[in-house]
């Protein structure tokens, strides 16, 4: 029998997992839980995906809607073999019971403290930590763009230090509220940012300093990352060990993509859903070794990479493929990979 996963929260990421899920044909997508009947539920009726309540006390507002609901939240929770939860940062934490209650094992999105769950998870770099895990954090967009980029660093060459510095977009483009609109912000001004921690939650290990600046964009971030390696290769070598790596996707040169405005324009003409970018973006002619110094930029779909990321995590969990059958099975029935 197919795995039965429920999705609890139905915005920019619980959207995208449904699909994906809905795209496995190892796993049933059992429904999704939504707060209101706005556009967002009207698609998920129209996809045929089973609409549940994720607040008892709002049931009515979906039936003034017209929106025919299969259920409340529990009822979801109780029918799934595992349940993703993509509420607002925060609110997964508040879940937590409600799935502990059920036995139902779950992940949560990167906006969650690490602290909550028993694994912070990155397919490529700790996919087997997750097994039989009850709480699981699929990290940050940032964090999953770096731990791909670090894992394979880290067994090839070693790294003795990374540096980054995160650009990162103001808000997503249906994020109205947020900004900057016309600044650039060191933020945090402190050092270090967030990311640099976050990423020692999948290699505690790793020496990382990380700053962060927030910047009137809202189409991707871009890292501009420098590796000190403890075995320094040459350019080429580097090019040719991250092309290996099936979530990278080395920008020719010849394709004249400048940012990330025509790497959104390149998804959209390769007929991408919602013009998603699962991929680390790394340009191939950043791609410099000076001395021991890695440098190099790369741009990440912010909303989009942590998608396969939370299927391959559904696996990890439930013990159903290894590292290498979940990431290959993910990316063939998504189509990762330019
Ligand atoms: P979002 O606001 O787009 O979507 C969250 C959805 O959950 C909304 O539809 C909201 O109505 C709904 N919701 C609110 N309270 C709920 C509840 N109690 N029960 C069920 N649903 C509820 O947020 P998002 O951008 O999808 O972020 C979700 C998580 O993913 C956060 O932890 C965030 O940090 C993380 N994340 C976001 C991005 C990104 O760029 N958007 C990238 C990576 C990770």
């Amino acid at each position: 029998m197919s795995i039965q996963v429920a999705v609890n929260g139905y915005g920019t990421i619980g959207k995208r997992v449904a699909d994906a899920v809905a795209l496995q044909p190892d796993m049933e997508l059992v429904g999704v839980a939504k707060t209101r009947p706005n556009h967002e539920a009207e698609l998920a009726v129209e996809n045929d995906y089973p609409l549940y309540a994720a607040i008892e006390d709002r049931v009515h507002l979906f039936e003034e809607a017209g929106i025919e609901l299969a259920g409340t939240v529990d009822e979801l929770v109780e029918a799934a073999d595992i349940v993703v939860d993509a509420c607002p940062s925060g609110i997964g934490a508040e879940n937590k019971s409600l799935y502990e209650a059920h036995d139902t094992p779950a992940l949560y999105q990167g906006g969650e403290d690490a602290d909550l769950v028993d694994v912070s998870f990155n397919a490529r770099s700790n996919f087997e930590e997750a097994a039989d895990a009850d709480h699981v954090r699929v990290v940050s967009c940032n964090t999953t763009g770096l731990s791909r980029l670090l894992a394979p660093l880290q067994e090839e060459y070693g790294v003795e230090k990374a540096r980054v510095t995160l650009v990162r977009r103001g808000g997503d483009p249906a994020q109205t509220g947020r900004g900057p609109i016309n600044d650039i912000l060191p933020n945090p001004v402190s050092l270090p940012s967030h990311h640099g921690p976050d990423v020692n939650t999948i290699f505690p290990d790793l020496a990382i300093d990380t700053l962060g600046l927030k910047v009137p964009a809202t189409l991707m971030h871009t890292h501009s990352v420098n590796v000190t390696l403890e075995d320094a290769p040459d350019a080429e070598d580097v090019r040719e060990l991250l092309d290996a790596q099936s979530r990278t996707f080395l920008v020719p040169e010849s394709y004249d993509i400048d940012g990330a405005g025509k790497l959104k324009e390149y998804a959209m003409d390769r007929g991408r859903p919602r013009a998603d970018i699962w991929e680390n973006c790394i340009w191939s002619e950043s791609i410099s070794v000076e001395g021991d110094d890695l440098y190099l930029f790369q741009a990440i779909h912010q909303e989009s990479d942590v998608v396969p990321e939370n299927v391959d995590a559904i696996r990890a969990v439930l013990g159903t493929a290894d590292a290498e059958e979940s990431i290959q099975r993910t990316n063939e029935t998504m189509g990762v990979g330019f």
